[in-house]
Order: C-alpha cells, then structure tokens, then sequence
C-alpha cells in the first residue's frame, strides 16, 4: 500500500507583513509529501525540476524516506517560480509572478512501483497533468484528493472540470468554491460542486478554519489562534499532505473519520505558517503534533446541557 503524490516542486518568492523572502523552496507536492510523512511513511511523488533546483531539499526529501524515482529532473531547465504578496490580514494573497518554465511541457511518468498506490493525493497543478497521472494508475485508488486553484480555473476550468468527475475529495479555499460554482453562499456553493463530481468537498477558510461537506452533512475544524504566524504558503498543502497522510495510516474513508483527518490537516497547516517555507514541517517530531492536536481538541471541547 502507498501514498502518491503529485504536484510542484517549486521556488517561490514570498512577501508578507512580516518580511520577504527570495527564492526559497517550496511548491504544493513538497509541503504536502513533508506533512504526510508524519503519519504514514511510504509516500511516492510525481513532479518535474530543473537542473537549478536545490539538492540540498532534494536530500533532505530522500532522508524523510520520500521516494523521488518519479521525480523527473531537466537539464538546462529552470524550476516552477511563483511568487505572492500577501494582505494584512494574511488570508488574501495577489500572485505577482506564476513562471511555469518545466511545467510547461510536464508528461509526468509513474513508476511502475507507485501505480497501484491506494491513496492519490492529486496535489495544485496543471488539470490535465492531473487527470494523465490518473490514467496511468493500474487500478482506481481507494481515495483520490484533488487540489486546485483560482489560476487553473481562469485558464483551464473544462479540464478542470473533466477530473471533478472522477475525483472523491475536492479541497479549494472560500474564494474558489465561489469562483467554481458561482454561487455566494459556500452552502449552496457545496451543493453545486459536488454535484460535479466530487463526494466530498473542503472549504479552507485560512485563519478562520476549513469546513467538509458531502451531500448531507457538514463539520467544521478550526484553525488555530497563533501568537505568530509568519508565511501562510504551503498552509493548503500542508492541510492537504495530514488530511490524507492521515486517512492512509488508518486506512478508513469514512465521514466520520475524515472528521478526525482534518483535524489533523489543520495542525499541520498550523506549523507551516510559523516559520517561512517549509521549514518548520522539516523539524518537527511526533510528540510536537500530538500536542498541537492535543491544542485542537483543547480549543472546541466543551459540556452543555440541554434541558
Ligand atoms: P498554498 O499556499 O497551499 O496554496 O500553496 C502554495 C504553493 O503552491 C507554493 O509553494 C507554490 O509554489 C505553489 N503554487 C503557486 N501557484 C501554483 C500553480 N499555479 N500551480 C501549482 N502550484 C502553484
């Protein structure tokens, strides 16, 4: 059984109130893959450098038992570059530069190995890379989480819209959910895009937490109130990276337990947005995520009784 992952690995130039970076280390499959492996340790990933890209993180990757044999490297090729100004108030970011260099002719190539992974995380990139790493699958995963961004609903929405329909898990932020369905409410908002496809859907909502529905139902986690949060990128992989490192180490889809699962990928996302980059997913150890989950069941425990 394993996890594949699938999406950037990327140099990203970040600003926020806090301060700015150059060029650092980041991109959706690392965030997620670095989040995953504090749950469940046979992860594959799928993504494309250049020969700029830094072989220090690539180590670093490799030590925490990640395994890079789909992770194509291109001679003479420049890595994915994106860079972000975010808002005040942390939850709204402009894209100031999106540079695809390799990502623009991206064939991706599961290695035989990955191709009867059970778990697909489907990770922010290009639709139709996503849709090909899923037809190269030798059997339906179990689970198959997909994220995505508003970039990638302006330039390539049918695509887009082609995997909802073969997905089981959906996570966007507030905006998108709206932006997809065109709908204000992000209840009416939930209705509409699951009837695209998708049984479930995640609402990331930053700081002010990440709602999960299904046709039915809908719980709410919330995020954490930090004394410090520095760089929000990469909280939405991280997010994504506990969600299902979780659902595969216990190996239970349920409702029920993806309740426990984003919990669980609120922590995560908790730790990326107190240091810049990825580097503060690098260095944490099991009892540090026990005790911030420990933090989650803290904050929204509570008695009442009704009469
Ligand atoms: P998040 O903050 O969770 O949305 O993820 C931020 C990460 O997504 C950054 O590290 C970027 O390298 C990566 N990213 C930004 N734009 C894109 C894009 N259009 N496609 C894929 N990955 C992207």
């Amino acid at each position: 059984m394993s996890l594949l992952v699938v999406g950037t690995v990327a140099y990203d130039a970040i600003e926020t109130p806090f301060g700015k970076t150059d060029k650092i280390v980041g991109g959706a499959a690392s965030y997620i893959a670095l989040a995953a492996k504090y749950f469940y340790n046979n992860i594959h990933l799928v993504s494309v450098i250049g020969d700029d890209f830094d072989q220090n993180f690539l180590a670093t990757l490799k030590k925490e038992g990640i395994n890079l044999d789909g992770l194509q490297i291109k001679k003479g090729e420049k890595s994915f570059f994106w860079s972000g100004k975010y808002h005040n108030d942390l939850n709204t970011r402009d894209t100031l530069d999106t540079q695809l260099n390799v990502l623009a002719d991206f064939n991706p190539i599961v290695p035989e190995n990955a191709k009867n992974a059970e778990f697909l995380m489907l990770g922010n990139l290009v639709p139709a890379v996503q849709m090909n790493v899923l037809k190269q699958m030798s059997k339906r995963p179990k689970l198959i989480v997909l994220d995505t961004m508003n970039f990638w609903m302006d330039i390539a929405l049918s695509d887009l819209k082609e995997n909802l329909k073969e997905i089981d898990v959906l996570t966007i932020n507030d905006s998108e959910a709206r932006q997809l369905s065109g709908e204000y409410s992000l209840v009416k908002a939930a209705q509409k895009i699951i009837e695209m496809g998708p049984k479930v859907l995640v609402i990331k909502k930053g700081e002010h937490g990440a709602l999960l529905f299904n046709k039915t139902e809908v719980f709410f986690a919330p995020a954490l109130p930090l004394e410090e949060v520095f760089d929000p990128t990469g909280a939405g992989d991280s997010f994504a990276g506990g969600f299902i490192g979780y659902l595969a180490k216990t190996k239970d889809i349920s409702f029920e337990n993806m309740k426990r699962a984003i919990i669980f990928g609120s922590a995560m996302a908790s730790f990326t947005v107190e240091k810049f980059g990825t580097e503060n997913l690098i260095n944490l150890t099991q009892t540090n995520v026990d005790e911030r989950v420990q933090e989650f069941v803290n904050l929204v425990q509570f008695d009442i009784s009704l009469v």
